[in-house]
């Protein structure tokens, strides 16, 4: 069905817009770059990251939003260096010891200038039940699940396994493996980093209703369950840039030029991490090199 669209407003909007492009253009020198939420997808993210990291630039805090920076660059602060210097540790007030702490974008910035650290409080961890560290990789552009390791403690040490799929027709296997292993565990405490893993549990208790957990029961390690990022997120700050978890979260990436064989039994990672170049956890790349990928 045709629609109608009122050029005139449009244009209203787009003529200031064409005026700040044609005075950029008119520059002999190319304009400083400042990093926004697009980049990553970017071809031109390695050269404008490059730029903007030998400004020490505020747009490298990624958790910073572009209203804030701007009120930072009312007050002269341009730099993570310069903001660094404005945190002030504060005690908080009684009354407020309940409440989540909130995030402080200027303890980021000291993190990183110090390369240091930094904890707010005492990040307190609650696990009535048995622990069971949890982490899931997978294959979003294929919606597939390669890898699901879990880590339980069993004195003297720790138990751990780690459930491949080589294709999407063992997926289901490794789910009910995991399932299989839970159902084992004395009231199990499912701890993860992100939601990533909750998506998980709920999507492939949907897409395999017949295994031998119903629903109700992964529910139930969905509601019990820690996602450590709750607790990181505002009381633990790393020196890095990116806010966990998308770039930089706390385990050994690397990254890595992926191979791609005809026929081999995990399909051309090269072309689902979409290029030559990708990344990839560690872990995932032991594997496929014990494979001869
Ligand atoms: S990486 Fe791309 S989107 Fe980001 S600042 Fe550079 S040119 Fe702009």
């Amino acid at each position: 069905m045709p629609s109608l669209i009122r050029l005139d407003s449009l244009i209203h909007e787009v003529q200031p817009l064409v005026g700040t492009l044609r005075a950029l253009l008119s520059e002999s020198s190319a304009p400083d770059p400042v990093l926004i939420k697009h980049c990553p997808e970017c071809e031109f993210e390695t050269y404008c990251r490059k730029r903007v990291t030998e400004k020490d630039d505020l747009s490298l805090l990624d958790s910073l939003s572009i209203k804030d920076r701007t009120t930072l660059n009312t007050k002269g602060i341009f730099t993570v260096t310069q903001f660094a210097y404005t945190f002030r540790p504060r005690r908080r007030p009684k009354r407020l010891a309940s409440r989540k702490e909130k995030y402080h974008h200027a303890l980021k910035a000291l993190a990183i200038r110090d390369r240091k650290i930094h904890i707010v409080g005492k990040p307190e961890l609650a696990i009535k039940g048995t622990p069971v560290y949890l982490d899931v990789e997978g294959m979003p552009d294929r919606d597939f699940y390669y890898l699901i390791g879990i880590r339980i403690p069993a004195e003297p040490s720790y138990l751990q396994y780690s459930f491949w799929a080589d294709d999407i027709g063992d997926e289901e296997t490794i789910w009910r493996s995991l399932l299989r292993v839970l159902e084992r565990i004395d009231n199990p405490v499912v701890i993860h980093y992100g939601a990533y893993e909750t998506t998980f549990l709920k999507r492939l208790a949907r897409r395999y209703p017949d295994s031998a957990a119903d629903s109700s029961y992964v529910s139930t390690l969905i509601t019990r369950g820690i996602n450590l990022l709750g607790i990181t997120y505002s009381q633990i700050y790393f020196p890095t840039y990116f806010q966990p978890p998308q770039r930089s979260r706390p385990v050994p990436w690397v990254p890595v030029v992926a191979p791609c064989r005809v026929g081999a039994s995990v399909p051309c990672l090269e072309t689902t991490m979409g290029g030559s170049e990708g990344y990839l956890h560690q872990a995932s790349i032991d594997h496929l090199q014990s494979r001869g990928l």
